[in-house]
């Protein structure tokens, strides 16, 4: 805590990982003997740097910008880049962190990275966000590359911001690689990208709920947020027959007891990506849905709960009222949105708990599979990309397994954990004190 002040989520990150493998490093001399937990939680690189823009007023506009390049010590540092007024360097550390584990899971070759600016978009002009992403890059430019680091998306980037930073690398570099993932289908992207963390959230689930015998069919789900995760999670649940009766944003929640059906998804579709509006909205248009203003989804009664927002969205008392309600399932297509009290209550009543490290890394391998087609220069199918997507989400699940078995129950957060670690930790061993 003294080496890393003001950085309570990185904090927090660190001790649910430390918690899972104290054991297990306890009994493996080598790991202690080469300090391969202390090191690898100091980054091998931290970039901060100023982000000057103009408004649309002519106003000089100063934000800042990071890189955390966590581990590169089984590929390329690779993670998303976040644009919200929350960002900060402790927040970008426990992403960062958190990343390095998941990309290992994966079993793609991949390290861990993370990045973004406290710029926030929201109210932003489609030219002030231009005018920001390309300063942004100007900067990022020289600390990535297709073999050196590939950001991706995550809050506030997307599609839009991924075009501007990518036509602004190209220029500054002039070439045309893939260093970015997340990109247009037309210019190098990999199908299947935007829809993969949603999908792969819930194909985890899936497979957690199949141990008890068990599946989505005619279940009641609550979803938060209303972005690209929870988008594509809604989508996914409801054509594996499950019933999604709500939806969120930072302002409040939506819950539609008659369920977002694949119209309404679509309207929410066009109301966030394209008008980009609040969630409010959704009961002009379908007024048997109510809206919660300042208030989380979590009191509705559900069978399976996918928080799909931002960290720690879900506390201990929402966590209790969850399983109160009935609820046995719980995947995390956000990163660390349980905060530790809930995680206990998950696991205290043995529910079907997937952390985000495991149910969200569907994304990330599939901005892996983006990475290989832009090296091989080819294109695979929507359908071979979703193939390779479900093989992924159902071996993260055995290793959760394999490593996270208690008796007749899984802990899916030490699974997650100690599977993870291996690989990453065997690398950092081999490869010397670097
Ligand atoms: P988006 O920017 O598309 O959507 C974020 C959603 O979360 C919005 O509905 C937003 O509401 C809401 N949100 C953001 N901050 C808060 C907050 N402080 N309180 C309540 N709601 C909030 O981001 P994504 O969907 O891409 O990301 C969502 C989560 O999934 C994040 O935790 C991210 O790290 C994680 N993730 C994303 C991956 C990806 O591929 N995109 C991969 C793996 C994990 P509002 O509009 O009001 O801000």
């Amino acid at each position: 805590v003294a080496r890393n002040p003001n950085e309570p989520e990185f904090h927090q990150a660190v001790h649910e990982v430390v918690e899972s493998l104290a054991p297990f490093i306890l009994e493996n001399p080598a790991l202690m003997k080469n300090k391969i937990l202390e090191r690898m939680t100091e980054p091998e690189r931290l970039i901060s740097f100023r982000v000057p823009w103009v408004d649309d007023k002519g106003e000089v506009q100063i934000n800042r910008g990071y890189r955390v390049q966590m581990s590169s010590a089984i590929g390329p540092y690779k993670g998303g880049l976040r644009f919200h007024a929350s960002v900060n360097q402790g927040i970008l550390k426990f992403l960062a962190f958190e990343q390095v584990l998941k990309n290992s899971l994966t079993s793609l070759p991949m390290g861990g990275g993370k990045g973004g600016s406290d710029f926030n978009p929201k109210g932003k002009s489609d030219q002030e966000v231009m005018r920001f992403c390309q300063s942004f890059v100007t900067e990022l430019y020289r600390h990535v590359g297709p073999d050196t680091d590939v950001p991706a998306g995550d809050i506030g980037v997307g599609g839009r911001e991924i075009g501007f930073i990518y036509g602004q690398y190209k220029r500054l570099v002039n070439a045309y690689t893939g260093t970015f993932t997340g990109k247009g289908p037309e210019w190098g992207g990999s199908p299947l990208r935007p829809e993969a963390t949603g999908y792969g959230t819930t194909y985890f689930a899936a497979e957690m709920l199949k141990t008890r015998g068990d599946s989505f069919k005619g279940k009641t789900v609550c979803i938060s947020g209303s972005g690209n995760v929870a988008q594509y999670a809604v989508e996914k649940v409801t054509q594996m027959g499950g019933i999604v009766v709500t939806l969120s944003d930072s302002s409040g929640f939506i819950h539609d007891p008659k369920g977002i059906t694949p119209e309404k998804l679509e309207y929410v579709m066009i109301l966030k990506n394209a008008i980009r509006g609040r969630i409010r909205e959704y009961v002009e248009k379908y007024p048997e849905a109510t809206y919660y203003e300042g208030k989380r989804p979590w009191s509705i009664k559900c069978d399976i709960a996918l928080p799909c927002a931002t960290q720690n969205e879900l506390n201990g008392e929402e966590a209790q009222t969850l399983v109160n309600n009935g609820c046995i399932c719980v995947a995390e297509g956000a990163n660390m949105p349980s905060t530790p009290e809930a995680i206990k209550v998950f696991l205290d009543n043995k529910i079907l708990y997937g952390p985000g490290k495991a149910a969200n890394a569907g994304g990330v391998a599939t901005s892996g599979l983006e990475m290989s087609q832009n090296s091989m220069r080819m294109t695979w199918t929507r359908e071979e990309v979703d193939q390779k997507l479900q093989s992924i989400m159902k071996n993260i699940h055995a290793a959760c397994v394999k490593y996270g078995q208690e008796g007749d129950f899984v802990n899916y957060v030490k699974g997650a954990n100690i599977s993870g670690f291996i690989k990453v930790a065997n690398a950092m061993m081999a490869q010397g004190i670097v």
